[in-house]
């Protein structure tokens, strides 16, 4: 990964199109605004009361039948994938997305008339950083489609797609890194395609009045009807790619890593939006201040000290990170080849023992007890351990995090504390912890 930052960005002024909504077919105009930091990307309905926005996020994710629709409350927003992946892969991060309708003008069915407005309304940096999610070990979706979907850790944001038809005709191949030139030359262009016999379902019911062969590429058995002829041999699959695109935006950090798509679909696309969404808000969750703050907030090892009876080799805290209010507290441990334990724990393979984590976490929850009694003259009983689970193991040389929660408090005589440890952004072990106090 590069050192130097990269900021996020915003629109330099507004600028906006208008053309005919796809399901309805009725005339809409889109606006594109400029937006502020970790604003983010948000729709705005002009044509309602009040003008109410929907973030577009995956936690507002409606519908995946052939297009994606977002909505908050009772506001909807419908087939936003091909904006979102123009906003997303031409480099803008923060912008308002404004309509006096429930959908985009669908334009000719790509992405095309979306870059030529975002160009017009140039891309400007804001003074902030991008939030990116880094793929560190693989996540994979599969839905009953066939559709397939793998992430895989690498530098870059990179697709690799595999689109099949009916029996496996136009089985079509691509895979590139996304950047705003490769999307705008290679992605942007390719247009919808659907097959005659699912539009005639929606025709008979009247779902696609807008649709028409100006804006979609419609396959009858191996025929291909449009308007005008393919834009590349395989457009299909840079279709494919372009909607991906569109629905892993809804993530809102920018991803590195490599997607490996067969067969993809909106549903199977926003599974895994939402599978990436959530390992980042259990990553935000865990992530500690890379600086260690000293006295502030914290303890040193001789403060942890005073608090705890515990000496070596049974001191199992070097340190408190910090607390947050009056229910978290957080420390750490760094464990070394000379912990005692790894003697014979096991000889040639040395593994933290995983009652020495509990132990790490009662002391942890010891010392957040006496913070809130504000007295030593009571300790604290480790009575039980519930729920305990080891995920991962520990080896010399990892820091350990020690979270603890207060999360049940009886009387003054009973405490319960929710804790886990976390070895590189990653929960090696967990339990629930309950204490009983006795006068000293
Ligand atoms: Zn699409």
């Amino acid at each position: 990964m590069s050192s130097t930052p990269e900021f996020q960005h915003t629109l330099g002024k507004a600028a906006g199109f208008s053309g005919t909504s796809l399901h309805k077919g009725e005339k809409v105009t889109l606006k594109l605004h400029p937006a502020p930091v970790d604003h983010g990307i948000k729709f705005k309905r002009k044509d309602l009361q009040d003008e109410p926005t929907i973030d577009a996020k995956i936690d507002n994710l409606k519908m995946v039948e052939r297009a994606t629709t977002i909505g908050e409350g009772s506001v909807r927003v419908h087939t936003v994938e091909h904006v979102l992946a123009s906003l997303f892969a031409m480099g803008v991060d923060n912008a308002i997305v404004e309509m006096d309708a429930n959908e985009p003008p669908i334009g000719d069915g790509s992405a095309q008339p979306y870059v030529d407005v975002i160009k017009r309304a140039g891309v400007a940096a804001q003074e902030a950083p991008r939030k990116f999610f880094d793929v560190r070990e693989s996540m994979h979706m599969e839905a009953k489609t066939g559709a397939l979907l793998i992430l895989l850790p690498d530098k870059t944001f990179r697709i690799s797609c595999t689109q099949a038809g009916p029996n496996n005709r136009f089985t079509q191949f691509l895979s590139m890194e996304v950047t705003p030139a490769i999307f705008e030359r290679e992605i942007a262009p390719a247009r919808t395609f659907v097959y005659y016999e699912d539009v005639q379902s929606l025709m008979d019911k009247n779902l696609i009045k807008g649709g028409s062969l100006e804006n979609a590429i419609v396959v009858r058995g191996d025929a291909v009807l449009s308007k005008e002829p393919l834009r590349f041999t395989d457009e299909f699959v840079r279709h494919k790619i372009l909607d991906i695109i569109g629905d892993l935006a809804l993530v809102g950090h920018r991803i590195h890593g490599h997607v490996v798509a067969v067969k993809p679909g909106h549903g199977a696309n926003a599974e895994l939006a939402r599978a990436v969404a959530r390992e980042q808000t259990r990553r935000d969750a865990i992530s500690v201040p890379r600086t260690l703050p000293s006295g502030e907030g914290g303890f040193d090892t001789d403060e942890v000290m005073q608090i705890l009876p515990h000496r070596y080799p049974f001191l199992m805290v070097d340190r408190i990170v910090g607390f947050e209010g009056e229910t978290k507290c957080i420390g750490m441990k760094t464990v070394s080849i000379n912990e005692p334990f790894f003697q014979g724990h096991f000889p040639g393979h040395p593994v933290m023992p995983g009652v020495m984590q509990v132990e790490a976490m009662a002391q942890v929850a010891s010392i957040l007890l006496f913070k809130l009694a504000k007295t030593s003259s009571r300790l604290g009983y480790f009575m039980s351990a519930d729920e305990v689970k080891f995920r991962k193991p520990v080896f010399p040389g990892d820091t350990i995090f020690i979270h603890a929660e207060l999360t049940k408090a009886r009387g003054n005589r009973l405490a319960k504390a929710k804790c886990h440890c976390v070895v590189n952004d990653a929960v090696v072990s967990e339990g629930e912890l309950m204490f009983t106090f006795l006068d000293r």
